[in-house]
């Protein structure tokens, strides 16, 4: 089997007396959505912050692509391949969502903003941007101003800005949140094709979109990884369905 592209290993976190991660353990590999799931509470927004580079775990490592990034930040793991999405929505409102997506493209050259009228008119840019749109189905919106985008095509834009990053992994914190039945459908389409581009690790609370999508889902329940599988394993372990009782229901 080839390397995994993301390794968190034995990833440990304490808050006080609290220990919101407690040697967490897994993997993604090439091609996978492997879905993290836990009640409220059990630690999928510490974890992912760790794995993002926003908060230092006090023991443990997070490897991308077989390297150590641990002791880099945020932009420093960004710069590895590493995407995170929809955590912080950095879509620049009053400009248009070509605009948006060349920016992005921009950001991941190095860039800087002070350029943006040539940037407009660089045609590589230009490329990645419209093809980054194209994939995630807004082309016909590229002259629309981003502030008129449903909320659901501001997420599909999150995800083209993303991919002008050509990420070698997708880190996603409840992408389908406040989305209604047609935007889950139109993200769950766009997340089960994406994963061909690069593997996702999918914090989502519709267990709907979870069940459908991922290969693996790994459950966290107070800080520990319960189990790790198939989603038709999860479904049927006792001790995941006993760690749901009273919170969602599992499908
Ligand atoms: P989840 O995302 O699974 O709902 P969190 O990772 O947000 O869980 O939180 C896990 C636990 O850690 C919770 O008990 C939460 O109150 C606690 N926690 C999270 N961040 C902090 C912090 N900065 N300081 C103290 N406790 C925290
Ligand atoms: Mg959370």
């Amino acid at each position: 089997m080839s390397l995994p592209l993301l390794q968190v290993d034995s990833v440990t976190k304490r808050f006080g007396a609290l220990t919101a991660s407690d040697a967490v353990t897994l993997d993604l590999r090439a091609g996978e959505i492997h879905a993290l799931i836990g009640p409220n509470g059990a630690g999928k927004s510490t974890l992912i912050a760790q794995i993002a580079g926003g908060l230092a775990p006090d023991a443990g490592r997070v490897l991308l692509n077989g390297t150590d990034v641990t002791a880099l930040d945020t932009a420093g793991r960004a710069a590895k391949g590493l995407a995170r999405t929809f955590q912080i929505s950095a879509l620049a409102m009053e400009h248009t969502v070509l605009q948006n997506a060349v920016l992005g493209a921009l950001g991941a050259k190095g860039g800087r903003l002070g350029l943006f009228r040539s940037v407009l008119g660089d045609q590589t840019l230009r490329k990645t941007a419209e093809a980054a749109l194209e994939r995630v189905g807004l082309s016909d919106a590229a002259g629309t101003v981003t502030a008129a985008l449903s909320h659901g095509q501001r997420r599909q834009l999150e995800v083209a800005v993303a991919l002008t990053l050509r990420p070698k992994v997708f880190l996603m914190d409840e992408p389908m949140a406040g989305l209604g039945m047609e935007g889950s459908a139109a993200m769950t389409t766009l997340l089960d094709g994406l994963r061909a581009e690069a593997p996702i690790l999918l914090v989502e609370h519709d267990m709907d979109a979870v069940f459908r999508l991922a290969d693996r889902i790994s459950v966290l329940v107070a800080g520990r990884v319960i189990a790790t599988g198939r989603p038709d394993d999860i479904r049927q372990n006792a001790e995941v369905r006993a760690a749901y009782l009273g919170d969602e229901a599992l499908p």
